[in-house]
């Protein structure tokens, strides 16, 4: 199945709705049944069945059908934040007294997630530094049952080595997730690579348009099935089918958009190389970046987030640098249409040594109109 097909014709179902173009949003909480027996052979069966919409829905179907496809995965879960795809796929494999090996550093409330919520439950976590597979290997104990990736990681965009980590994990019978926001299945193939499980933010590029929050977890039916039938069905942190038929507008242009943003984000790069107020560039694709070889093997694209370090490291400066830019808005998230910014010291104190790095994220305005406002705010550093 190519990529233009599972994004203008997989699942949509146009003889039913009148032949719009467009898929209808199914605006319903529940589904009725003309007769008392094939209500019960639709509720003996819920993960096939529209019965009631925290169960399936329509509009989000067809979104999770396309999910998949670009994914390569048997099936896929839509949930109403990446952050619910995390909960729902790491509970999903853990029990009490297991043990989780995590990247470390991962997306804040996947840490928090591991550290606070699990330990409750008797569930512990350790951390290691995922650039080498060996750290992965060494910290498994006959307990682990759980390998939590993600690659690139947010800020420092460490890249993980998904082929062998799974090869590894595969041997010990040990399930891996990995958070694929950063690159999307465009970018990086996780499920080819031999992952179990892989999540998103499907607020962050595929939506792409900041109107949005979602999640997904994409892989086997056998995992899936199970995930819908527990923490889905019962955390209930479903999408609304009102932001499922927001995605599926926003799938249409993910590959323009994607490229657009990748193009954009190397040029940019380019130019803060050459400028003197820069001291240092995190991105999987500069040439100094020792993973760029692993970067090149897996993933297809280069994408649009990188921090940056300032030299300054007086905080006055820093912030003026952020306050001058005109098309750099201050902002968590990212993927969306519009470039952002996120400075380090907003959240660590002013004398910290990472005090001067700023994250990046480049959206589709055109690259000499971002890189003329660089140089501008530049200047005032
Ligand atoms: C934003 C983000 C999340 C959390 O997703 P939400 O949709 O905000 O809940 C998880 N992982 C990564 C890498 C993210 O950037």
């Amino acid at each position: 199945m190519n990529q233009s097909f599972i994004i203008n014709q997989l699942a949509e179902d146009r003889e039913n709705y009148f032949n719009a173009v467009a898929p209808p949003i199914i605006q319903t909480s529940n589904f009725a049944y003309p007769t008392v027996d094939e209500f019960i052979a639709a509720i003996t069966n819920e993960k096939d069945q529209h019965i009631y919409t925290r169960g399936n829905n329509p509009t989000v179907n067809m979104l999770c059908k396309k999910m998949a496809a670009l994914e390569g995965a048997e099936d896929c879960l839509m949930l109403g934040s990446g952050s619910a795809a995390i909960t729902d796929a790491v509970v999903s494999q853990v029990n009490a007294g297991d043990h989780i090996v995590s990247v470390k550093d991962p997306y804040s409330w996947a840490t928090h997630l591991m550290t606070k919520i699990l330990p409750r439950f008797d569930v512990q976590a350790t951390f290691v530094d995922g650039t080498r597979t060996e750290n992965f290997e060494n910290a498994c104990t006959d307990k682990t049952k759980l390998i939590y990736l993600e690659s690139p990681n947010s800020w420092t965009f460490e890249l993980q080595d998904l082929e062998a980590i799974a090869n590894f994990a595969k041997q010990k019978g040990i399930t891996t997730i990995v958070d694929n926001s950063y690159c999307t299945a465009l970018c990086q193939r996780p499920i080819d690579l031999g992952i179990d499980l892989v999540i998103y933010s499907a607020t962050k590029y595929y939506n792409g348009h900041s109107d949005v929050v979602a999640g997904a977890i994409c892989g086997s039916e056998d995992k899936i099935t199970k995930i819908f039938h527990n923490e889905f069905m019962t955390f209930g942190n479903i999408l609304a089918p009102q932001n499922a038929w927001l995605m599926l507008r926003s799938l249409r242009t993910l590959p323009i958009r994607l490229k657009q943003s990748s193009e954009t984000t190397l040029k940019v790069i380019e130019f803060l190389e050459n400028s003197a107020k820069v001291e240092s560039i995190w991105y999987p694709f500069t040439d100094n970046n020792p993973q760029i070889d692993l970067a090149r093997k897996q993933m297809k694209m280069p994408m649009g987030m990188f921090t940056i370090a300032l030299k300054t490291r007086d905080v006055r400066s820093i912030k003026k640098f952020c306050e001058t830019l005109k098309y750099f808005l201050i902002a968590v998230s990212w993927g969306g249409h519009e470039s952002l910014i996120m400075p380090k010291c907003a959240f660590v104190g002013e004398n910290d040594p990472q005090v001067s790095m700023i994250r990046f994220y480049i959206g589709l305005e055109e690259a000499d109109v971002l890189i003329d406002d660089l140089k501008q705010s530049l200047e005032q550093v």
